[in-house]
Order: structure tokens, then sequence, then C-alpha cells
């Protein structure tokens, strides 16, 4: 679904703006359990005293949400009884108890709050949280599961990036790693999506991988099998990181054995508000902090961005992965992310 009409309103001092829009992918994207070529997301303007925040929510189909349940959220939602976006706490508690889980249509409001309170303050968002971008971790590019041939194609492609993410977890995650090693020497992070299923195998897997320059392991087993995940975890020659089974704030304490860290993404957790506490909570833990994203526009990913400085591997390359980018924000210069000196999560219109 695509429209170029804004769903628009008005509620009190706030006017909240929606429509339905569809990435196009710049390769069919393949993981463990399924290939896709678009990813629906709806965009959201958030308008307080003529100040526009921008935000969005990303929906992969095996997340459960979808534009429709996006906008029937988006519908439920009113702000009339608040005058200030600086109530910020009190606004995202409450947008948070209107439905369950529906978090990236969360999301969606929590990234236009933060974009007009940092334009309110007239201050890119890691400024204000006082972090410094010179922090942020090299980006990881993803290379999805695909032939040989693609592989290589990609790979040469991804020639400015300083570490490649891997999709593994079906029977070619061999081939993949050869295929890549073949050609380039760079480090490279692997995300199973729960594809394996035994731990013997898993660990063997990871001993083989770290003496390819596999750095971590993402989600190697199913979010379900904890005592299996915390086993390899204890056992693993390379951190493990929880992706499908970390999803809010709540989750983090209880993975601390099971993961070496968690990977916070903005559409899993509501927004930029949860996303810093989770990683300061991981921390606390003695926890390893990856922040990943869906495929998204540069909104989300620049949104995602203010608090890379706080984390110890970024995965922000969703914008990269689609050809119908309608915003420019965080840029990837080799393999760099540069944050714009714009206020708010600094994104303008294309
Ligand atoms: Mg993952």
């Amino acid at each position: 679904m695509n429209s170029n009409d804004w769903f628009s309103k008005k509620m009190g001092k706030f006017t909240l703006r929606f429509r339905p829009y569809t990435l196009e992918l710049r390769h069919v994207f393949t993981v463990a359990s399924f290939s896709r070529t678009t990813t629906p997301v709806v965009l959201t303007e958030l308008e307080y005293d003529g100040i526009v925040g921008y935000g969005e929510a990303s929906m992969p189909p095996y997340l459960g949400e979808s534009q429709e349940s996006v906008m029937n959220f988006l519908n439920k939602v009113d702000l009339s009884a608040f005058n200030s976006p600086f109530q910020t706490a009190e606004i995202l508690e409450y947008v948070d108890s209107v439905d369950l889980k529906n978090t990236a249509a969360k999301a969606a409001i929590d990234i236009a709050l933060h974009d007009i309170l940092g334009k309110l303050m007239n201050q890119p968002f890691f400024k204000i949280w006082g972090l410094n971008p010179n922090l942020i971790p090299a980006t990881s590019y993803t290379i999805g599961i695909d032939t040989e041939e693609m592989i290589r194609k990609k790979v040469a492609e991804a020639e400015q990036f300083k570490i490649l993410k891997v999709k593994l977890g079906l029977d070619t995650d061999k081939m993949i790693i050869d295929t890549i090693r073949s050609v380039t020497d760079v480090p490279l992070c692997a995300d199973v999506n729960q594809g394996w299923k035994n731990k013997e195998e898993a660990l063997e897997m990871s001993h083989w991988l770290k003496e390819r320059n596999v750095v971590f392991l993402e989600q190697p087993m199913p979010k379900e099998m904890i005592d299996e995940n915390a086993w390899l975890t204890e056992h693993s020659p390379i951190p493990t990181i929880a992706d499908e089974g970390c999803q809010r704030l709540i989750d983090v304490p209880a993975l601390q054995g099971v993961y070496t860290g968690i990977n916070i993404k903005l559409m899993k957790c509501t927004g930029m508000r949860e996303a810093k506490q989770m990683a300061e909570v991981a921390r606390a833990l003695d926890m390893k902090v990856m922040l990943g994203c869906m495929t998204e526009t540069s909104c989300a990913i620049s949104a995602a961005s203010q608090l890379a400085p706080l984390v110890d591997w970024a995965d922000l390359d969703g914008a990269l992965l689609i050809g119908n980018d309608i915003y420019e924000g965080m840029q990837v210069k080799d393999g760099l992310c540069i944050l714009p000196d714009r206020p708010g999560i600094g994104i303008i219109k294309k």
C-alpha cells in the first residue's frame, strides 16, 4: 500500500499525520525463515506549535504488525491531554498503554516526539544526551543468504564497510563464509536468526567461524531454547547476541548469562527512549550492546544513530538496502556513521 495522502488528526496542541509507504529493497532479501523484496512502513509527522517532528514505523512481516495495524493504533492515540512535548515520559507511557504490542507504531510516535524536542532545543539528540559521535562503531552491512555469484557481487559492492554482517542458518552456512573469505578478509558478524537447533553443532560452528574471523553470533538458536543458548554462550569462543530473544527493557535482566549481549532495535522496543534505557541496563549488567535496525528510511535509522555512541556494535544499514528513501540523514562514509549536525533526529526531506 502506498499513499501520498496523509491521514491527519488534531489532538489539542498536537496534530498527528501518517501515511503508508512501501520500501523497495535493492536486492531480494533472504534470511533463515523467508525472502522478500519490499518492506511496508508507515511514515508519521507530529506537529506542535508549528514544529514538525518526523517518525516511522517499519513492519517486516514476521513481527506481526502491518500498515493496517499501525494506522489502527495511531487512530486510537489521543494526545489532547498533554500540553507540551516536554511531558515526554508521561506521553510515551500513555502511548505504550493504548494497546499491547504495536511496538513499531509506538516507535513512530516516540521518534517524531524526540525530533520535536530536539528542534525545540535546537540541538541534535546525541548532543542533548551528551554523547560523542566519534565513538560510534563502524556499521556493518548485511549480506543476505544467496548464491555464490550474488554473494561475491554483494561483497564487492560493500567495499567501503569495515565489518560485514552475514545471514546464516540454512545448510549453506559454510559455503557462504568460504565464498566471502575467497574475496575479503574484513571481519564478519553472523546472524543465524534462530536457524540452528542443536547446541553441540552450534558450538562446533562457533569455533569454525572464529577461525574465519567472525566476531560474534547473533541469535544462534531459537529464543525458546534458553538453556541451550546459555550453554553455548558459556562455551563459545565468540560472544552471542540476543535479537529475536530480546524485545523490550523488561526482557533484559533475564538475558544476563543466556547471551553475552543484546541487539536493540527501535521497532522492537517502542523507540528512542526505551532503547537508551535498554543500553544503560545492559551495560549495568555487564552485557554487550548492539544497535540494529529493520529496513527503514533514513528517518528511523537517523533516530537510532543518535544513541550509537553508546554501543559496541552498530548495524545501521537499513536505509542503504532500499532504493526509495525519501529522507536524508545519517550518512555512511568509509563504513563510518556520520551524524548530521541538525536539530532533533537530523533529517530533511530529499
Ligand atoms: Mg538479527
